[in-house]
């Protein structure tokens, strides 16, 4: 089941705006209305109507741009290209020799103490060198540029060094009809940096690396600050318990005795004298939404796992997480005091999910403790702190601050309140400060006892006040010269965002995935959810084998039940298509993907979602159905009806339940059955459908098996005919 494509050409009677002939163009509205003036076609604004002739003449100069430029640039790309693969395809399979090297002594090394460490050591030097000779590689290949949401060709073309006319040239080439000075979109730019051979860094929003480069230059000597950890495991394995038992143990006591204020963090002291700060959220939730607006502060994640349970799904999910993230883990097994405890499983159990710890030949850490009895805790801290002097954690005091929103809230009595971690730098009282798309002036800092700072360095967490308007969590802070920069840089910034709506964010779908769209090896993200865990197995199995050398799948998460909001948010972090087999997802999960633009594709037959990603990672994907959700009822109880059968009294909790479409029925996320309504009734009256927030009886046809719980979806199934591009 795929989503169509918005569609591409309008019908001829509707009225065509010219936000959209920009989308279409790839093209910020501004620009559009530019190229309208030189073809002499005068409109006021981004919403104004364009007549068929004007949008013809548009087209026409549009193809005559393209046609033109192809010939001039092609074989220079291709050139380009072929060189910059057969390197790429070098360096992975070198390092995936290396990798796997690794992975075998890691399995086959006696678990002498000494060689622990011989290991490690040389595991470290052998990281180091990979790291090298890959940069060494793209350092060869060109370099890296760092680009914006606000980049135009003309920057790009001196960030580069290549001519304006090539850049432009390239732009058309791949149907974006760029002018000197317009911007262009992260993702646009991106495109046409890496077709000349360039690394692509997006630093964020406009602005950033200009403010960036300001705060850089303010400072200089570094320190080591400390490690910022985010604790994550399965529900009730004791993640809160483990981080209240580090807080009440160590946690700086405030001179004033204040009391202790949610900050969003707090950082605890070791008798040396070392720091650790937590985020005091804990769970993947909050990680998640950092990573989606692209912030990771989160150095070290601790994975908690009960001894007295085992590897469940939201710790492999939290694996996944950490893993996607690129952040070390360190495992801790609590509970350690429960009779029933049994570290040897959790091992075991983390083995083969690839986490391997120490004692099993590993390089991951673990510590066995328990919260409850305050056994073993430090071994954890110092563990952390062994981590982190390996990861050389360092900021510079001296800097202007940079720093994330942790979250941003209005307080009766002090109004506008934020919660910050500082990254880099230090933030005063008094500074001016740049939030995503507000800021203002620190007028008060307060550390986690409510008591008032000057000032807080790096590593740090804190409370300030000042800020004009209620930021978004996982935005980055950055403080910067003046008002009138704050003033300056938010206004473009609003610009900005108000144009990325219009262009309304387009994320991966099968449909739209196109394995050769950049001549790069490009990769499908995925996440899988199945009905059980054989099937969830099986089903990466058989993608993984679809790899090749021009595409590379990746199963970003797997797991067992019902697609949950996690699995949206993971999937809009990660660019992934989500993939159901025999499961649904709930309410919020598929408000969420909607919202997101993630695309959630479900199958009951394995050869199908086989057929579906192949198709879709040649680029040919035909979508012939696809279904159109319109509501869902829970079962409230139920009643047997003699010679009708068993009628679930329901409650429309979505949209309508319509009396002739198809239905479900779905017990904890998985899909039972599927097949036709043999009665809809308000009442005693027959209806034909009934709208959310009203209750009703349902009879399915042929299927007695309905308990209280369970989720009724109505839907119907919608043919859609894919355009020839
Ligand atoms: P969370 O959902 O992961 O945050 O789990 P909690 O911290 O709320 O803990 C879940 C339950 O496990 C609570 O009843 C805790 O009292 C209990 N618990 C947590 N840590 C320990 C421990 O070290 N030993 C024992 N015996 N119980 C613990």
């Amino acid at each position: 089941m795929v989503k169509t494509k918005k569609s591409d050409k309008k019908n001829s009677t509707e009225k065509t705006r010219v936000y959209e002939i920009a989308r279409e163009f790839n093209l910020s509205s501004e620009a559009l209305i530019k190229i309208l003036s030189e073809l002499s076609i005068v409109v006021k604004s981004h919403m104004s109507a364009l007549t068929d002739s004007q949008i013809v003449s548009v087209r026409k100069k549009f193809e005559e741009e393209k046609a033109k430029a192809k010939t001039q640039t092609a074989k220079k790309s291709l050139k380009r290209r072929k060189k910059k693969k057969k390197k790429v395809i070098r360096a992975e399979a070198k390092k995936k020799v290396k990798t796997t090297l690794a992975k075998m002594d890691s399995q086959t090394g006696k678990k002498r103490k000494k060689d622990k460490r011989r290991y490690k050591e040389e595991k470290q030097e052998k990281h180091l060198e990979k790291n090298l000779e890959l940069e060494k590689v793209r350092a060869e290949e060109a370099g890296t540029v760092k680009i914006t949401e606000y980049t135009t060709p003309s920057e790009l073309s001196d960030l580069m060094g290549i001519t304006l006319n090539e850049v432009i040239g390239k732009c058309l080439e791949l149907g974006v009809m760029a002018t000197a000075n317009q911007r262009l979109d992260a993702e646009t730019i991106a495109i046409i940096a890496e077709e000349f051979g360039f690394k692509v860094e997006t630093v964020g929003r406009y602005g950033a690396e200009e403010l960036e480069d300001a705060r850089m230059d303010s400072g200089g000597k570094k320190q080591d600050r400390p490690p910022i950890v985010t604790v994550m495991g399965h529900v009730d394995h004791g993640k809160t318990a483990l981080l209240d038992r580090i807080r009440m143990a160590n946690v700086i006591e405030s001179e004033s005795g204040g009391i202790t204020q949610h900050i969003g963090a707090y950082v605890t002291e070791l008798p040396g004298g070392m720091k650790i700060t937590f985020i005091d959220t804990p769970g993947h939730e909050a990680f998640t939404a950092m990573r989606m607006r692209g912030a990771q502060i989160t150095d070290i994640v601790i994975l908690v796992v009960a001894a007295d349970s085992r590897v469940m799904p939201q710790t492999l999910e939290a694996i996944d997480h950490a893993r996607s993230a690129d952040v070390p883990i360190i495992v801790a097994i609590t509970k350690t005091d429960l009779s029933t405890a049994n570290t040897d499983f959790i091992k075991q159990d983390l083995a083969s999910n690839n986490v391997l710890i120490e004692d099993w030949g590993g390089d991951i850490l673990c510590s066995e403790v328990s919260a409850l009895k305050n056994e073993n805790m430090n071994d954890l801290l110092e563990k952390i702190l062994l981590q982190a002097e390996m990861m050389e954690l360092k900021g510079c005091p001296d800097r202007l601050a940079r720093g994330t929103i942790l979250e941003g809230s209005i307080d009766q009595r002090r109004g506008i309140v934020v919660n910050v971690i500082i990254e880099d730098g230090t933030l005063n009282k008094g500074d001016h400060f740049i939030a995503g798309y507000t800021g203002g002036r620190v007028k008060a800092i307060f550390d986690g006892h409510d008591k008032e700072l000057d000032s807080i360095g790096p590593g740090y967490p804190a409370q300030i006040l000042g800020c004009n308007d209620v930021p978004v969590t996982g935005e980055s802070i950055i403080v910067v010269e003046s008002e009138r920069k704050v003033r300056d840089v938010t206004r473009r910034r609003k610009i900005v965002q108000r144009e990325r709506e219009l262009h309304a964010l387009k994320k991966v779908t099968l449909e739209d995935f196109r394995a050769f769209a950049t001549g790069e090896r490009s990769t499908l993200n995925l996440v899988v959810r199945a009905d059980v865990q054989g099937t969830a197995e099986a089903i990466e199995d058989m993608l993984l084998k679809l790899r090749s050398d021009e595409v590379d799948v990746k199963i970003v998460h797997k797991g067992v039940g019902g697609i949950t909001e996690t699995d949206v948010n993971l999937a809009v972090a990660s660019s992934a298509v989500i993939i159901g087999f025999r499961v649904r997802p709930d309410i919020r999960a598929r408000e969420s993907a909607k919202e997101n633009n993630i695309e959630i594709a479900i199958f009951s037959v394995i050869h199908k979602v086989e057929e579906t990603v192949k198709q879709a990672l040649s680029g040919l994907l035909k979508p012939t159905e696809t279904e159109d959700f319109l509501g869902s009822a829970e079962v409230r109880d139920t009643f047997k009806v003699p010679k009708v059968g068993i009628i679930a009294g329901s409650y429309v909790i979505a949209g309508i339940i319509r009396r002739n479409a198809r239905v479900r029925l779905v017990r904890d996320g998985v899909e039972l059955w599927s097949g036709k309504v043999s009665s809809l009734k308000h009442l005693k009256d027959d209806k034909r459908e009934i709208k959310s927030g009203y209750e009703c009886g349902i009879g399915l046809e042929g299927f007695n098996d309905i308990k209280p719980g369970d989720v009724i979806e109505s839907f119907e199934i919608v043919f859609i005919k894919r355009e020839l591009d």
